[in-house]
């Protein structure tokens, strides 16, 4: 879904749609007038590279904290041209929490935070957000993309340890059933913690921001037009534009057919029982993980976290398919395999450049 996409790990969806006003009266647009919308966002401070300039010269732990009031406005109006319910608000943040976001980044490799101490303004939490985490590029005055800002919502992340959080996600594109069950774990039980959950929450975002300015895939804020996706080497290992339809699809849709009904956190169209033929359908594929297949941009997110968390810091990763009380599926990294060699070659090339 290229055209609104938001880099995003989405939650929990009511249906509550209805005339709504930013409280900061930055703009003022009927939640139905997307044009309107779409303006405001563009015009809209935090969409400059201005309103980010202090905070790009801070120290990096200084750039973690509430969102501005500007941001929590930006972040309503997103919600509101996306059709997300939610009205965020600025939150108060537990000294627990924050430490749990600290450590979390202060554990990611050094290379890592390396590359993002000029890229990423800050980590910035919410209330209402309408998803885990939230990742958006700002521009500087000729339009070019400056850098990028991650939002996390702080009710979202302080119910869930890392397996939990991670299980949950996985099961999102199947209808529950009693006889079969998915479970995922990304870490050791005794580092079965929220503060796991929250870093591999934000390894995903940050792969979003890495993204920003390479040629991995086209840009998800621009609609592209099916120019020639070979220009973007990582997008294209996977997948081709139709112009018919203007959507992206996978280089394996015969074989991987389920794959148009995998669709997270917005409402099952799997049954549970499609899980062990998906995720074998998936393994003839090089998408590390069924998200990963839900579109070019995650595809980047999904291979950054999932190198990132099992390769360069060796964490576990399984996503296992029970049926009965019987395990009939696993499914592991990929990165050691070979389906997803190319892919891990042109990872490792761009963490050599940052
Ligand atoms: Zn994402």
């Amino acid at each position: 879904m290229p055209y609104n996409f938001r880099q995003r790990y989405a939650i929990f969806l009511a249906s509550i749609f209805c005339v709504v006003f930013p409280s900061t009266s930055i703009a003022a647009c009927a939640e139905s007038d997307k044009a309107c919308l779409k303006e405001a966002q563009r015009k809209h401070p935090v969409a400059q590279a201005a309103f980010w300039q202090a905070q790009l010269a801070k120290p990096f732990e200084q750039r973690i904290g509430a969102a501005p009031a500007e941001l929590v406005d930006y972040v309503l109006l997103d919600n509101m041209l996306s059709g997300f319910p939610e009205r965020p608000k600025i939150p108060s943040i537990t000294a627990e929490f924050r430490r749990d976001i600290d450590t979390a980044m202060a554990e990611i490799p050094q290379a890592i935070r390396r590359a993002l101490e000029r890229r990423l303004a800050g980590i910035y939490l919410v209330q209402g957000l309408g998803g885990s985490g939230y990742t958006d590029r700002f521009s500087s005055a000729d339009g070019k993309p400056a850098g990028a800002y991650i939002v996390l919502d702080v009710d979202v992340l302080s119910a869930r340890k890392a397996n939990e959080w991670a299980t949950w996600k996985e099961r999102t594109p199947f209808k529950p059933n009693n006889n079969t069950t998915l479970m995922a774990t990304i870490e050791t039980p005794e580092n079965d913690t929220r503060k796991n959950a929250i870093q591999y929450i934000l390894l995903h975002e940050i792969g979003h921001v890495l993204a920003i300015g390479q040629s991995i895939h086209p840009p998800w804020w621009e609609n592209f037009k099916g120019e020639n996706l070979s220009q973007y080497p990582f997008a294209s290992l996977s997948w081709q534009f139709s112009k018919q339809t203007g959507k992206f699809v996978s280089n394996y849709e015969e074989n991987f057919w389920l794959r148009p009904k995998v669709v997270y956190y917005l409402g099952a169209k799997l049954n549970a029982n499609h899980a062990e033929m998906g995720y074998a359908q998936l393994e003839a594929t090089n998408f590390p993980t069924l998200y990963a297949a839900t579109n070019p941009f995650d595809d980047f997110a999904e291979s950054f976290v999932t190198y990132v968390h099992t390769v360069m810091m060796k964490k576990p990763f399984e996503v296992a398919i029970q049926r009965n009380g019987k395990t009939v599926k696993r499914f592991g990294s990929c990165w050691e395999t070979e389906r997803c060699k190319q892919k891990r070659v042109l990872i490792e090339e761009l963490l050599k450049e940052f």
